[in-house]
């Protein structure tokens, strides 16, 4: 797919390792557990947002911006990977983030400062409301914006993830295994619907299981119709033929707890898990919750002993160092 190389610019180190949760696995009554570390892509501590980036600044660059615009959480790891991306190419960047200056500063807070982006706290607009207002200043200031959404889930950024599933077939081959269910965290929808079309594209036949983080509350559309929407526009930029509906994809609504950003009982647990039995860090927003969700389906049985669940690690990690208070 000519697609996925024009215009890409590299920052991430790919193929990210495939790896056995062997002891997890066990401690779990023997289901087999296979992560895809995606947290190891590199860029600034790695993560799921630097895949969508290779595109999404490979796309401003091409169109001679100078600037990027995006916008998140207080500790979004896509304003971070956003961030390091910019200083990289060469480019101004202003974080839109929801929240106040805080008076310690910590985990991706710190790091968008190391990378010199400019933050605008936007109170409780976290999902780049202030964006526009943003880009007329800046373009009356005669700079050349350009705006990444909120977690650079459009028909650009999902690119990443129509090559990481690609990248994880390819891998699965090699191996001579393959998988029965792929589980993610899924919050802005670009991870999934580039994860759909990837496997339409290149014949996965497994499920494809989203566990929603957030709550729908202060969007004007569920996530799942962003989802759909997102993936058929990327199926159509990349020449796939393929049909997503609402009814057949599957995001599980069951473990947004008590909203985003919020560890409960089953999140501290499934980091605790992970770290003991594995020596790996999820993070308390995304992969703490998708994995606490993984560990549910896995104990209430809706996977067969035989099958293979492929978990995404999304990345996250260094917002652990902001949440020490709620995971010991
Ligand atoms: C952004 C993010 C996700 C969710 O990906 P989307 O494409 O926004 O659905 C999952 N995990 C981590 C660690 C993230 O930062």
């Amino acid at each position: 797919m000519d697609i996925l190389e024009k215009n890409r610019i590299p920052l991430a180190f790919t193929p990210t390792p495939l790896v056995e949760l062997k002891r997890l696995s066990k401690a779990l009554g023997g289901v087999r557990i296979v992560m895809k570390r995606d947290d190891l892509t590199g860029l600034a501590l790695g993560g799921n947002k630097t895949r969508k980036l290779e595109f999404l600044i490979g796309d401003a660059l091409q169109k001679g911006c100078d600037t990027i615009i995006t916008a998140g959480a207080a500790q979004s790891n896509h304003c971070r990977q956003t961030a390091a991306a910019a200083a990289y190419a060469g480019l101004y960047c202003y974080l839109v983030l929801g929240g106040s200056e805080p008076e310690q500063i910590n985990g991706n807070v710190l790091l968008d400062k190391l990378f010199n982006a400019e933050i605008v706290w936007s109170a409780e607009n976290r999902k780049g409301e202030q964006i526009p207002l943003l880009y007329d200043e800046l373009c009356s200031r005669r700079l050349k914006p350009y705006i990444i959404p909120y977690g650079g889930s459009n028909a650009i950024g999902a690119l990443g993830y129509v090559a990481a599933c690609i990248e994880m077939m390819q891998q699965l081959k090699k191996l001579k295994t393959s998988v029965d269910a792929m589980v993610f965290a899924s919050s802005s929808g670009g991870t999934h619907a580039g994860l759909l079309v990837g496997a339409a594209s290149s014949h996965y036949t497994g499920r494809i299981i989203g566990i929603k983080i957030d709550k729908d509350e202060s969007t004007s559309q569920s996530l799942d119709k962003s989802i759909v929407e997102l993936a058929g526009q990327t199926a159509e930029d990349c020449g796939i033929k393929a049909l997503f509906k609402e009814e057949s994809i599957y995001l599980d609504a069951s473990y947004c707890g008590a909203g985003y950003g919020i560890v409960g009982d089953a999140e501290r647990e499934a980091i605790q898990l992970t770290a003991r039995y594995e020596g790996i860090l999820l993070d308390p927003v995304y992969t703490g919750r998708a994995m606490a969700g993984l560990i549910d389906m896995v104990r209430r049985k809706k996977f067969s002993n035989s099958d293979t669940i492929l978990f995404w690690h999304t990345g996250g990690a260094p917002s652990l160092f902001s949440y020490s208070s709620e995971l010991l």
